[in-house]
């Protein structure tokens, strides 16, 4: 553990192919609150579990109550010191692409195409039908809720919509645990940022890069359950530490 913060910049100027690794931490400073911090979105709502979602459309409809309550703060959101900081990196041909447990289209908002961006959890700034696959706006949802008090179905194959995200008990989405995958194995610098490393599969891809002979780094304000096996843990803010590799 240390401040590390030259150390880092060191390794970033050394490594040739950097893979980006981000949670929940880069984007609480943009207003998203995390996960497992205190006062983060697990202390008040209990996440609605896949099978539950399918199950039931009492859960249907709460899960989109709950989507549309924080509506306002996902469109608010604007790119944060973290991600800037890794887009320019991506500018400079560092990044080939970046992996994200995160749902709110941050690091797409910032400048990284849509094609590098490899989402474990999917998207939450759209839905999709979970039978057929057809994607939807949040505004067709929220329209249609708002007319009849219910979520809505697809108008298609009339299975149920969903956020595009990846639901406790929902099967990972296979390409992008393929290019994660393939990603860790080829980079020589692994950053793992703003992510407590608890969530699996996700999880697993600090250990993989390492193991494929990567440095790792993490950078986190709080221990994270992989601290012990990374060359370099900056226990400190995020935005602090990486802001000043773009000048803020
Ligand atoms: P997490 O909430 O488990 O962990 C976030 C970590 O970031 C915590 O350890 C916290 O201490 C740290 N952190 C928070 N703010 C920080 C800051 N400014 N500087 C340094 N560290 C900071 O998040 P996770 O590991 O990403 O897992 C949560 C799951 O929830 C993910 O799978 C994700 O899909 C979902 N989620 C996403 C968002 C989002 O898209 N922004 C928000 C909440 C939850």
């Amino acid at each position: 553990i240390s401040n590390g913060v030259e150390q880092l910049g060191e390794m970033i100027a050394r490594a040739s192919v950097i893979v980006p690794f981000t949670g929940a931490g880069i984007s609480t400073e943009c207003g998203i609150p995390d996960f497992r911090s205190p006062g983060g979105l697990w202390s008040r709502n209990r996440p609605i579990p896949f099978d539950e979602f399918i199950a039931s459309r009492e859960a249907r409809d709460e899960s989109w109550r709950r989507r549309f309550a924080i509506d306002a703060t996902f469109k608010a959101a604007a790119p944060g010191r973290g991600h800037r900081a890794l887009a320019a990196l991506y500018r400079a041909g560092k990044i080939p692409a970046i992996v994200t447990q995160n749902i709110d289209n941050l690091h797409q908002a910032s400048g990284f195409a849509d094609d590098h961006v490899v989402e474990l959890h999917g998207n939450t700034t759209y839905a999709r039908c979970i039978g057929c696959g057809l994607t939807y706006d949040l505004g067709w949802v929220r329209q249609r809720f708002e007319a009849s008090g219910h979520a809505p179905d697809c108008a298609t194959c009339h299975e149920p919509v969903k956020t595009a995200t990846i639901s406790f008990g929902q099967a990972m989405p296979e390409e992008a645990m393929r290019r994660a995958t393939e990603l860790a194995a080829q980079c020589d610098l692994f950053i793992a940022i703003g992510s407590s490393l608890v969530v699996w599969p996700a999880a697993g891809f600090p250990l993989m890069a390492k193991r494929s002979g990567a440095q790792l780094v993490i950078i986190n304000n709080e221990p994270t359950e992989q601290d012990d096996i990374a060359d370099l843990v900056i226990r400190h803010d995020i935005g602090d530490t990486l802001g000043p590799f773009v000048g803020n």
